[in-house]
């Protein structure tokens, strides 16, 4: 790390966050890294790798086909031109002029979020269906038109109150025979989930493999055979060897990465997932005991969700609710001198609360944060 934080100004940072695309994801395993630096040896054709690779993870999940993508966020780029353009090269080519082609999306108003902005930029346009008093069948008949190539459904938001859920959504696309996507990114646990949207009538789905292990710039989709074929016709290959200049060029992939995403995969899908809740169990309890009679800290044992919500199972987290009279400090303040700290502990931090997400932490820095906790409140 010496050279990297010297020469390239890389400053380590110990994260109790959790998965961050900013903190660059999730830590890559010794497997995962092993297979990255065996790939690297020598050179594959990327287009049969995809087709490869795609089997294999829509194998398991039952689903038509996939194909492994930059991430969750490119394949809701991918899913979405891929709808617009079909199997047409030179509408490929055209996007994100999507004049001749259907190019309405529809979203619910409820399900507006950070990540239908990857649908627009594919030049389709996003257009609200239902009201902020709610969604209806109706209002989805209403809101379809020739002109629409897509509904777009966040798995997250799919039991917001007054939304239309899934199956009501797939019903009716399917009459029209207007593809649904759902955006599954964080729906990796329990494993029953990745494979769920499919079967309940979703014709793409995108997941991020920043949330199973896998690379930050890494995911899949998966999906109806022919809409994956339309990915593939929008995605990066052929497009110096080929004759069609593809929207998807500049979302192109290593092998390094994309043998990443299905082995990273693999692993999740075969981990004991119960010694890994566990483990973060029992280093929420040994952060516990570090801290435990310090004055002014009250300590809970908490889920941090995906979503950002504090529940009680499985427990990864401990939440440290600090009294600021007793303490000496406010959260903010802790949490600012957590992050200037050598090396940086970057920890959730909200209102009078700082979390301490286990996630991707290991017992050593576990131990660093506890320490240094305690030297701030002592100091
Ligand atoms: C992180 C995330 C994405 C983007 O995934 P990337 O793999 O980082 O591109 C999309 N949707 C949701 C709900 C996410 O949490």
């Amino acid at each position: 790390m010496e050279n990297l934080t010297t020469k390239f100004g890389a400053k380590p940072v110990i994260n109790a966050c959790g998965i961050y695309t900013d903190l660059g994801g999730s830590r890559l395993s010794p497997g995962v890294m092993q297979a990255m630096a065996e790939i690297n040896q020598s050179f594959v054709q990327l287009g049969p790798l995809l087709d490869s690779t795609g089997e294999w993870i829509a194998g398991q999940f039952d689903a038509e086909a996939a194909r492994v993508t930059p991430g969750a966020a490119a394949a809701i780029m991918l899913g979405t031109a891929a709808c617009l353009a079909g199997l047409d090269g030179d509408r490929s080519e055209q996007l994100p002029d999507t004049t001749g082609m259907k190019s309405r999306v529809l979203i619910q108003k409820c399900h507006r979020y950070k990540y239908d902005r990857q649908v627009s930029m594919t030049g389709a346009r996003l257009t609200e269906y239902g009201s902020d008093d709610g969604v209806s069948s109706r209002d989805l008949e209403e809101a379809i038109s020739e002109d629409v190539a897509m509904i777009i459904h966040p798995a997250h938001l799919d039991e917001s109150p007054g939304g239309l859920g899934l199956e009501e959504v797939v019903a009716l696309a399917r009459t029209r025979e207007i593809p649904v996507f759902v955006d599954a990114a964080y729906m990796v646990y329990p494993l029953e989930l990745i494979g769920s949207y499919t079967a309940r009538g979703a014709d793409l789905v995108s997941i991020s493999a920043k949330y199973y292990g896998g690379p930050n710039a890494g995911g899949f989709i998966m999906g109806r055979r022919k809409l994956i074929d339309a990915v593939s016709n929008v995605h990066f290959t052929a497009y110096e060897s080929g004759t069609v200049l593809k929207y998807g060029r500049p979302l192109k992939m290593d092998r390094q990465t994309i043998i990443a995403v299905v082995t990273a995969l693999d692993e999740w899908l075969n981990m004991d997932h119960d010694a890994r809740h566990a483990r973060y169990a029992e280093q929420v309890d040994a952060l516990s005991d570090m801290l435990s009679g310090t004055p002014g800290l009250t300590l809970a044992k908490k889920f941090f969700t995906m979503d950002e919500k504090f529940l009680d199972d499985p427990v990864n987290t401990l939440l440290v609710t600090v009294d600021e009279s007793t303490a000496g400090i406010s959260a903010a303040g802790l949490a600012d001198q957590l992050m200037d700290g050598e090396p940086c502990i970057a920890a959730i931090q909200e209102n009078d609360q700082v979390a301490i997400v286990m996630d991707v932490l290991n017992d050593q820095e576990v131990r660093e944060i506890g320490g240094r906790i305690r030297e701030i409140l002592s100091a």
